[in-house]
Formats: structure tokens, C-alpha cells, sequence
């Protein structure tokens, strides 16, 4: 894991945490451990295996708030929007990608649901048969749709350290039975109603993560974090998807980051720092990132196109 860079200063807010991705924020002069709000800032880095690359994606963090929010407004479950009237208004210098939220007690169970076997899932079928414990029929190859989508959590480990694939069984140790039923079940029941909407508009949802968090005051089950965007699942164009004629990345014609992971595994042997991002494939990151964006909601975002 390398150095983040330093978080933007935003006044009458108080930075607390940043992950690869975003940085939190918490109400000057509010205490981080109790504060009702939270400020969520979406930047625009992107990591891939486990690094944060140079350089950022123009335009990305906007992308991604406003695919979250979109399916935030879709999914009938409690979300961590802070839609009350007491919330803070989002600081205008960062007003396109980032939400107020509730502060949550996160769980530390990544959520993730698979619909098709690839990435560590297929890694994991290859040598054992099973994800997560779950067993598979013999003879899946990358991209194969499975029968039944599969949820197979993992363990969000603290910032820095891998995050590790484990069973269900393991999930109740970490959080409890009725927690653990009830973040697979809200997990699988969001996944499949996410992947037959994405169907209709022509993008097959392979997998995702949701991450969920327990409201500290009412003990509410809420989902949290960003939902359904192209940097926590994977997306395939459907009509590549489905032609008969074409294999391999071609078939897999992905709205999320796999074109960094594509270019970073053939130009990098995961020694040492990772190489810096051609312009050509932070372009057609940001291009696919746009297009799931207008093909989901069916509208051009309506924020200003990056300049840099
Ligand atoms: P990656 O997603 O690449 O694994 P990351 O998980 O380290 O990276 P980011 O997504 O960059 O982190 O940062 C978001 C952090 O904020 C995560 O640790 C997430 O669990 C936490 N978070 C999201 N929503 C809430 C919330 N409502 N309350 C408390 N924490 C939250
Ligand atoms: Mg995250």
C-alpha cells in the first residue's frame, strides 16, 4: 500500500480517514467517534490490486456519487444518505462527489455477491472447487454466468492489510447470526434486482460488494459506503456478452476497472511500485465509466465534464 495524497482542506469540516478511494470527513469541532454526520468525498484515484495508481481518473468520483446515489434512490432498503433537516449542507468545492451520510458502525464484512465466476472467485474455484465454501460444478471457466447468484463475504481488513475471501460460518463469528443472515439476505435480495434492471438497459452485473454499517442510535440495519458503481462490481456490455464469436476480454467488455487491471497485469510484475497510467487508459477508464452511467440511468450526467 503506498502514500495517499494530502486531503483537500474544507472549511468547517475536519478530515478523519481516508481509504483508497474516498476521504471522510467529519463537522468541525464534532468528535470523529460520535458524530452523526459524516462527509464522504469521492476523489478521483483508482486503485487496483491493493495500490492506489497514478494518475487520477478525471471525472471519476463524480461518476461514481452519482451512480450510488442513483441506485441509493432505486433500492428499497435503508440507506446512509443523511436526508434529515439537521444534516450539513455538502461543501460546494466538492459538491459534485460527495454525500452527507449518517455515521455508521461499520460492519467488517464485505458484502459480495457473485453472478458469474471471474477475478479471485475463479482463482479460488480453480484450486478448490468452491468460493467461500460454496461448491461449484466442475468445468466453469472464466465469465460463466452460475445458476444461482452466490454470496461469498469477505473480511474487511484495516486499511493496508488484504482484504481476505471467508465463509459464511466465519461471517457469524465476526458479527453474529442475525447480522450475518441478514447481510447475505439483503445482499442477495439488492444484487438480484440490481442485475435484471442493469439486463433491461443491456449490461450484464457479473458481481459486486455492498458494505452496510449499524445506525449507532436506532440499530438500524443500513446499507452504507458507495452501492453498484463500476469500482465495486463489474459490469459487461451485453451484446459482447452474449456473441457466440468472441472470447477471452473480448467477451468480457467490462464498464469498470479491469482495463486498469488488464493493463497493470501485462506491464507489471507486482514487484516493487506500480508503473504509471498511459493517458490512453486513464481516457478509456473515464470513457466506460461515463458510458455504464448513461446506459443505466439513461442521462448524461449532469455535472461539468473533467478539464484536466
Ligand atoms: P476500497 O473500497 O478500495 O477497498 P477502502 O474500503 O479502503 O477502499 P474507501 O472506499 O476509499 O475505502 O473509503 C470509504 C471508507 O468509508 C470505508 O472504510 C467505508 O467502510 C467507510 N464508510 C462508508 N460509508 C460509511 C458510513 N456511512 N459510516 C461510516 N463509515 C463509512
Ligand atoms: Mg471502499
Amino acid at each position: 500500500m503506498n502514500a495517499l495524497p494530502t486531503p483537500l482542506a474544507l472549511p468547517g469540516w475536519t478530515h478523519t480517514y481516508s481509504g483508497k478511494v474516498r476521504d471522510l470527513y467529519v463537522p468541525e469541532g464534532a468528535d470523529p467517534a460520535t458524530s452523526p454526520y459524516l462527509l464522504v468525498v469521492a476523489s478521483n484515484r483508482v486503485s487496483a490490486f491493493d495500490f492506489v495508481l497514478e494518475p487520477p481518473i478525471p471525472g471519476k468520483g463524480a461518476l461514481l456519487t452519482a451512480l450510488s446515489n442513483w441506485w441509493f434512490s432505486r433500492i428499497p432498503l435503508a440507506n446512509h444518505l443523511a436526508t434529515d433537516g439537521g444534516a450539513p449542507a455538502v461543501p460546494e468545492a466538492v459538491a459534485d462527489r460527495a454525500v452527507v451520510s449518517r455515521r455508521l458502525d461499520m460492519y467488517p464484512v464485505e458484502c459480495v455477491v457473485r453472478g458469474a465466476l471471474t477475478g479471485s472467485g475463479l482463482l479460488e474455484y480453480q484450486q478448490t472447487g468452491a468460493v467461500c465454501g460454496i461448491e461449484l460444478p466442475a468445468g466453469l471457466s472464466d465469465g460463466d454466468l452460475l445458476d444461482e447468484p452466490i454470496y461469498t463475504p469477505a473480511y474487511k481488513a484495516p486499511y493496508g492489510e488484504h482484504d481476505e475471501n471467508i465463509t459464511f460460518e466465519r461471517s457469524v463469528e465476526l458479527v453474529g447470526a442475525d447480522v450475518a443472515t441478514a447481510l447475505r439476505d439483503a445482499s442477495l435480495k439488492i444484487f438480484t434486482e440490481a442485475r435484471e434492471l442493469a439486463a433491461e438497459r443491456g449490461v450484464v452485473l457479473a458481481d459486486t460488494k455492498f458494505e452496510f454499517g449499524k445506525d449507532p442510535v436506532t440499530g438500524e440495519l443500513v446499507l452504507a459506503d458507495e452501492v453498484l458503481t463500476s469500482d465495486s462490481s463489474r459490469y459487461w456490455d451485453a451484446t459482447a456478452y452474449f456473441d457466440e464469436s468472441l472470447s477471452g476480454s473480448a467477451k468480457l467488455a467490462s464498464f469498470d476497472k479491469q482495463i486498469v487491471r488488464n493493463w497493470l497485469a501485462a506491464n507489471w510484475d507486482k514487484q516493487g511500485e506500480p508503473p504509471v497510467l498511459p493517458g490512453e487508459i486513464v481516457a478509456q477508464t473515464h470513457g466506460r465509466y461515463r458510458e455504464l452511467y448513461v446506459r443505466l440511468t439513461g442521462s448524461e450526467p449532469d455535472f461539468a465534464p473533467p478539464t484536466a
